[in-house]
């Protein structure tokens, strides 16, 4: 193998380059947007299966240092009534998403990868030798294979299979947001989770003079364009029922508010061809409820990389991949619309 082409700079497809670069082998990540991924305005929790796949590729410190402690979720109920403390297992980091895909793409520029941007794939053409990708501004590279890095509404996936299954709705909108100040006066490294009337309602003050917070709204998917005021009135709208600090956390929050309908894959039939393979949500992707869509897309990472190394025939390494990723996956994506299914 001596060359790796990688659609998709996001979680996946940076720590992919990352893996494969600790597995001896050269790649190249083409990342659609202009830059880092200032878009990702939401946040994540990386879990400790995600901090292990980090720490095999030789990033767990820098995000560590990027993030903040996750250690416990504090469960109320719409009345205010506390109802459960749970332990977060292991060491868990809230961060950015948007900060995470920086950290992961500062390291591979300083590992000497090229990360380059503005490169939207449009088009790949494998044959017996390789694998040819055309991009939006009609640039073309070569390569041994190509991995589909580009999230949810992966076009590679179409390019393996065209009648793979598109994402679901989960029947939620998600909205995220950032208030000045800690209103609940929250511990730093807890989250706070209300089981609200409208909405499940969650937040955490990890230390940086702000609660970040999330709402999530069963209604229709409305996938056309919502205002960040739109989005925050929606979510003030459906916790004001609430005896929470749900309301009051909104309010103390300003322009800083993102949202979307949430989509899962509770399958993908086929992961591989015999050049181009999936990894992160353009394989399996999980509604946001156990906060393990950035983790498995890590795991996948390191999975991938491990059996390239392994095995040189690449057909024979994307079965082995996907064998060793398929199931476990698949019951972490339904386990989390199982829970998104709880909390509405
Ligand atoms: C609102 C929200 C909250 C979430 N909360 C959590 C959480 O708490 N914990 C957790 O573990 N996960 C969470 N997730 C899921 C997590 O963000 C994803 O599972 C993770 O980002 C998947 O990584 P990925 O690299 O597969 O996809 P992405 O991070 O989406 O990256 C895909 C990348 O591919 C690029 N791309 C797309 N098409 C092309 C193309 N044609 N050519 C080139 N580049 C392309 C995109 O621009 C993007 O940068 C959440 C997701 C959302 C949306």
């Amino acid at each position: 193998m001596t060359k790796v082409l990688i659609a998709g700079g996001g979680v996946a497809g940076t720590a992919t380059a990352l893996a494969l670069h600790q597995a001896g082998i050269a790649s190249v990540v083409y990342e659609a947007h202009t830059s880092g991924g200032d878009d990702a305005g939401a946040f994540l929790t990386v879990m400790a299966n995600g901090m292990a796949a980090l720490e095999l590729i030789g990033a767990g410190q820098s995000v560590i240092d990027a993030s903040y402690p996750a250690a416990a979720v504090e469960l109320f109920s719409a009345e205010g009534q506390h109802l459960q403390h749970r332990a977060i297992e292991g060491v868990a980091r809230t961060l950015g998403r948007a900060t995470l895909y920086r950290v992961l793409q500062e390291l591979a520029v300083a590992r000497g990868i090229p990360v380059v941007h503005g490169k939207r794939l449009v088009s790949a053409a494998a044959d017996g030798g390789g694998v040819e990708v055309r991009f939006a501004d009609g640039e073309r590279a070569q390569g041994d294979v190509l991995v589909g890095a580009d999230g949810i509404h992966s076009l590679t996936r179409r390019f393996i299979d065209p009648q793979a299954p598109a994402p679901r709705y989960t029947g939620q909108h998600v909205v995220y947001g950032y208030a000045d100040g800690n209103p609940a006066g929250s511990a730093p490294d807890a989250y706070h989770m209300v089981f609200g009337k409208q909405a499940f309602f969650g937040f955490t003050a990890p230390g940086d003079g702000r609660t970040w917070w999330f709402a999530r709204i069963t209604g229709a998917s409305r996938p056309g364009r919502t205002s960040a005021d739109q989005w925050r009135r929606e979510a003030l709208e459906a916790v004001r029922e609430d005896a929470t600090p749900a309301a009051a956390i909104i309010e103390a929050t300003g322009g800083d508010v993102v949202g979307g309908d949430s989509y899962d894959i509770p399958t993908t039939p086929k992961w591989y061809s015999d050049r181009i393979v999936l990894v992160g949500d353009a394989a399996h992707a999980a509604s946001p409820a156990a906060a393990q869509g950035a983790s498995m897309a890590l795991e996948d990472a390191v999975a991938l990389a491990a059996a390239l190394r392994e095995q040189p025939e690449p057909a024979a390494a994307f079965a082995a991949y996907s064998e060793r990723r398929r199931a476990q996956t698949e019951e972490t994506v339904a386990a989390s619309a199982r829970m998104g299914a709880g909390e509405a």
